[in-house]
């Protein structure tokens, strides 16, 4: 057999760069500043700087592997972070400002971040942890000279960092990024990406069947730059040349939906709150925003519920629902609706497009319990495991064997039905199963149809300790806005739909749900705040 006789070019940051020079110097990179105003600069300028930036990494004596750490919102100065930390050989983690001050202390002391660039906005909030990390040395951005102590103005350090000069030599399997886990079960634990996976998670992300992303396109990463890359985005913006726009601190609906309009944009990626927001809005202003027609909403984190669906498509706009995680990039299933599924009527493709969706390419994805793979009978639940060139091995410093299967898949810890098609629906987290008389109740399925009510904003429903059953399900609800409904009528909505034991006891009205710094329900918190409705402790 011959050699194959290609050229071995390493899959890394270089090979986007490159192009984000030349072809593709002059597509726009936009973001809202703090003070609302918009702000417009161009890839040639954001790789100019990235290289700067890398270049004056580079004199400050920071090596390969070694990890810089990012607090900032969506915007060009982060963007250029994205590139430059990882084209000085350094390792970005980019820190999550949602999480309790000890907590992101927490994080950079265990991952060893040396340096910090901070948004001036921000600096309130770096303050409660200042005293808690030896930070080398700190970046201000946005300060307009205006910095204090010891503290870096990160514009003038730019400025003098060297223009031209070598940048250092990577491998394609050299760390690029790191994110943690939010810790749901446990402390927050490190992922750390490489060139390779996170090019390889970009040119699939972008593939038509996954989000189908090209040059034509204007990109809104709703979804903050700390939350896995803001699902690589950024990245695969760039790979393909699409327009990028970013929101800086302003996620209100009404922001969000000004900036879709005044740029133009053809596809957002948030969390389900986020676009619950929008819906809302829509709904109560619909003539204030003229949105262009097939403007799509990328979803995930959470599950979206069916109706959520349905309400965008009702205002002409679509929902792509995607799931994934930290340790896996995160996209690893998308819900698009195959030709396979081109005969079925349109209540089953509205239930499809819910569902989390089929495998991307390269992601193995399978769904097993103690009898071994589940039949794709949309029944039969067990746990989602995958594999693939973008799930992580192991996390940082910990090889956490416990969370791989023998034959090398990472257990998600995701419960999980397959259909006939294919289509891979969470029923939930094994951690929020309830178990009731020995029998177990999977709370996700209850919650979207709760939230098909047309009263019911959100809802979500736990597992409370029962002195007969061990557990029973009680559901938190928030009502919409005016909306008038009692537990029978919430209770009577289900019942058709539901064994009748899975029908949550009570129904407990809220103003809200207690949530998680990644905008998820913090069913914990939750189960706390309810645990006492039958022991009384
Ligand atoms: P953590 O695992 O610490 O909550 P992640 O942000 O990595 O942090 O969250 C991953 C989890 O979020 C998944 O395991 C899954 O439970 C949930 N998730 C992500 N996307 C979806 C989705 N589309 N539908 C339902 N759940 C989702």
């Amino acid at each position: 057999m011959p050699a194959g006789t290609m050229m071995n070019v390493p899959l890394t940051l270089t090979r986007v760069t490159e192009r984000c020079k030349t072809e593709l110097a002059h597509v726009e990179v936009v973001h809202r500043e703090p003070d609302r105003s918009i702000s417009r600069t161009t890839y040639g300028q954001v790789i100019a700087r990235a290289e700067a930036m890398a270049r004056g990494l580079s004199a400050l004596g920071i090596k390969k592997g070694d990890r810089v750490a990012t607090l900032m919102w969506n915007h060009a100065a982060h963007l250029t972070a994205y590139f430059g930390v990882p084209l000085s050989g350094a390792v970005l983690h980019t820190l999550n400002l949602r999480l309790h001050p000890d907590e992101i202390a927490f994080i950079a002391n265990d991952a060893g971040d040396r340096l910090l660039f901070v948004d001036h906005v921000l600096l309130p909030l770096f303050e409660k942890f200042r005293a808690q990390v030896p930070f080398e040395k700190v970046f201000v951005v946005g300060a307009n000279g205006k910095v204090t102590g010891t503290d870096v103005d990160y514009e003038a350090w730019l400025a003098g960092a060297p223009k031209e000069g070598p940048l250092p030599d990577l491998a394609e399997e050299d760390a690029l990024g790191m994110c943690y886990t939010s810790g749901t079960t446990g402390k927050p634990k490190g992922v750390v990406y490489t060139h390779r996976s996170t090019l390889l998670h970009a040119i699939v992300t972008a593939m038509p069947d996954s989000l189908c992303l090209s040059r034509a396109d204007t990109i809104l990463p709703v979804v903050p730059m700390f939350h896995v890359n803001a699902w690589g985005l950024p990245y695969a913006a760039a790979l393909v040349g699409a327009k990028q726009v970013h929101p800086g601190p302003h996620l209100d609906a009404a922001s969000i939906l000004d900036l879709i309009e005044s740029e133009n944009v053809t596809i957002a990626a948030g969390v389900p709150t986020i676009w619950l927001g929008i819906r809302d809005a829509l709904d109560a202003a619909p003539e204030k925003w003229k949105l262009k027609p097939g403007l799509r909403m990328v979803v995930g984190g959470a599950a979206v519920p069916e109706k959520l669906v349905r309400d965008f498509d009702r205002l002409g706009l679509t929902l792509i629902h995607a799931w994934g995680m930290t340790e896996t990039s995160p996209v690893g299933l998308v819900s698009r609706l195959t030709p396979d599924v081109a005969g079925v009527d349109e209540d089953t493709r509205f239930k499809l497009r819910a569902k989390q969706g089929v495998p991307v390419p390269f992601v193995d994805v399978r769904v097993r319990n103690e009898q071994g793979d589940v039949p794709r009978d949309e029944k039969t639940s067990g746990e989602v495991l995958v594999r693939g060139p973008w799930i992580t091995g192991s996390y940082f410093g910990i090889e956490a064997k416990d969370r791989f299967t023998d034959d090398g898949y990472f257990r998600t810890g995701d419960v999980a039905n397959v259909d006939r098609f294919g289509y891979v629906q969470l029923v939930d987290r094994i951690a929020d199963l309830i178990k009731s008389g020995g029998e177990w109740i999977a709370t996700v399925q209850l919650e979207n149809a709760l939230m098909g009510h047309p009263a019911v904003r959100e809802a979500a429903v736990v597992g409370v300790p029962h002195p007969k059953w061990s557990e029973r399900p009680i559901a938190a609800v928030v009502k919409r806005e005016g909306a008038v409904v009692s537990e029978e009528e919430l209770r009577a909505h289900l019942a058709p739909h539901f064994a009748k034991f899975w029908l949550p006891d009570a129904f407990v009205f809220m103003d809200a749900i207690p949530r998680t710094s990644a905008g998820k329900f913090k069913k914990t918190e939750l189960r706390e705040m309810l645990r006492a409705h039958y022991t009384g402790t």
